[in-house]
């Protein structure tokens, strides 16, 4: 279907805005990713029956869908297959209702991470799950590829967070999935196989998620290493230890954190690897007290150096922000990767991608989430390379080999999707492709994602031509 058509029949069909101009289409072709895709429309639909008329009219026609939020994604899971139709839940961004006394607050797909944290903070509460993307990604985009951030060592993925949502599925019906109450034993949870489902199950158009009182105190506290630490030894120890109130335990290696520099000079910004801490604390006695606890831990690891403490968190969390948007505009087009494993194996991990970047002459810059044992290794190599394809074969081996994953939270997307049965086995994936049937009939939503591709010589369910996008932009 060329762009004007779609424009036409999609004005006849939703009482939402269509788009077909240049400029929004080549913004809803990309994600956080190198890939690009070229949809023929842009939608914003007006509300959840608009949605059911949108999927009614993309099965009819048998156009794609793909639902989009903030489009930061970094695996081509927002990256429209040609032809699409790019769904943008950006402009649903209200709070619709916050529970203090319930400790929950349901939300519009399309609001955006930090500004459901400022909508709850006067209640005295916030939402656990922080990904670095938390000022532009969206609760709908964080549902649907299960993120998680700094705050996972204590408060788990966003699986932990989400209790319900409603959903238009493929097949254009509405569900409710999940419930408010603490417990439930009504068969297995549909709203679990939802989460991480990438938009390719159907599309949230309401979450309603969990809260967690606010400490009083969030205090953060960077520590610079020493040459040679033991990472995954130093993880570990730090989970084992009773009362430190630890709920993040982040590590940037020298390079990563040389972006990293507040006003007061950041006398170790560029010079050494850091561990970054958060405690929380109902007073300052009491973060006193495990800032000590802490402090213990970390002498028996030689991490001795002077701690510079962070009153506010949230201020660390901003800085770390920034130096990956230094990192960003320094290192230009590189692999993103996104591995983990059970944190006791964090430096065999770290050794296996040594020998892999030194094999293939390329730099790699390593943050993790160290105390989940999950790594983001920059790669710095044409994405598009053959070296990069290699590169990505042997870091998820490596991962696999060690007892992890080839994602720790960034999803699958199009990038990951032929090794996804790898991991998880073909049974699987069998049982994954027939949820996806259930739910999606006409494989209308988010096609080219995720699943692994089929088979070369037997045919998908798809029309051809639904690959995904694969263009790149370097
Ligand atoms: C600088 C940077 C830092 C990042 N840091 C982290 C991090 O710390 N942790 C982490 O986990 N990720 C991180 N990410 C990756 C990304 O931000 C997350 O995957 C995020 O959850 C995507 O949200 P989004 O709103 O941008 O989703 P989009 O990119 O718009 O979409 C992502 C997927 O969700 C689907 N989707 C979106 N909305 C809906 C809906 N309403 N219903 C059904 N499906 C939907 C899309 O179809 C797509 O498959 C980072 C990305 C960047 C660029």
């Amino acid at each position: 279907m060329r762009p004007s058509e779609a424009r036409r029949s999609l004005g006849r069909s939703l009482r939402g805005e269509v788009s077909v101009e240049p400029v929004a289409l080549e913004a809803a072709g990309h994600d956080g990713s190198h890939l690009a895709g070229h949809p023929v429309a842009v939608v914003a639909p007006r509300d959840a029956p608009d949605v059911v008329a949108l999927v009614r009219w993309a099965r009819r026609h048998r156009v794609p869908l793909v639902a989009r939020g903030g489009g930061t994604s970094l695996d081509g899971e927002s990256v429209p297959a040609d032809g699409s139709v790019v769904v943008d839940l950006s402009g649903w961004d209200a709070v619709r209702e916050v529970s203090a006394e319930g400790r929950w607050a349901r939300v519009e797909p399309g609001v955006v991470n930090a500004r459901l944290q400022d909508a709850v903070r006067p209640h005295g509460l916030f939402y656990p799950p922080n990904p670095g993307s938390w000022q532009t990604a969206t609760i709908g985009g964080n549902l649907a590829t299960n993120a998680s951030g700094p705050r996972s060592f204590r408060y788990g993925p966003t699986r932990r967070w989400v209790c319900a949502a409603e959903v238009v599925l493929g097949t254009g019906e509405r569900v409710r999935l999940g419930s408010r109450v603490a417990k439930r034993s009504v068969g297995p949870d549909l709203l679990q196989m939802f989460i991480g489902s990438e938009g390719t199950l159907g599309i949230a158009t309401e979450v309603t998620v969990r809260l967690a009182p606010r400490p009083p105190v969030l205090r953060g506290l960077v520590a610079p290493l020493p040459p040679g630490a033991r990472l995954g030894a130093l993880a570990v120890h730090l989970a084992q230890v009773p009362e430190t109130g630890l709920s993040a335990v982040e590590y940037l290696d020298r390079y990563s954190a040389s972006g990293l520099a507040d006003e007061r000079g950041a006398p170790w910004a560029g010079r050494s690897a850091l561990l970054l801490l958060e405690i929380e604390a109902s007073d300052a006695a009491e973060a006193d007290a495990r800032t000590r606890r802490v402090r213990a831990v970390l002498a028996r690891h030689r991490v001795r150096g002077r701690l510079q403490v962070f009153p506010d968190a949230d201020r660390l969390w901003d800085l770390r922000g920034e130096s990956g948007r230094v990192m960003d505009e320094q290192l230009g087009s590189r692999i993103r990767e996104d591995v983990a494993v059970p944190p006791a194996r964090v430096d065999d991990l770290l050794g296996a991608m040594r020998r892999i970047a030194r094999r293939e002459g390329v730099r790699v810059h390593t943050f993790a989430h160290l105390g989940e044992g999950s790594l983001h290794p920059n790669i710095v190599v044409d994405p598009t390379s053959a070296a990069a394809g290699r590169i990505r074969r042997a870091l998820y081996a490596a991962a696999l080999r060690l007892g992890g994953t080839i994602s720790a939270e960034h999803g699958v997307g199009q990038l990951k999707r032929a090794f996804l049965e790898q991991e998880v086995g073909p049974v699987a994936v069998r049982l994954l492709r027939t949820v996806r049937a259930a739910c999606d009939p006409d494989g209308i939503l988010n096609p080219g994602k995720l699943y692994p591709p089929p088979a070369r010589g037997r045919s998908s369910r798809s029309p051809s031509g639904w690959g995904g996008g694969r263009t790149s932009r370097g």
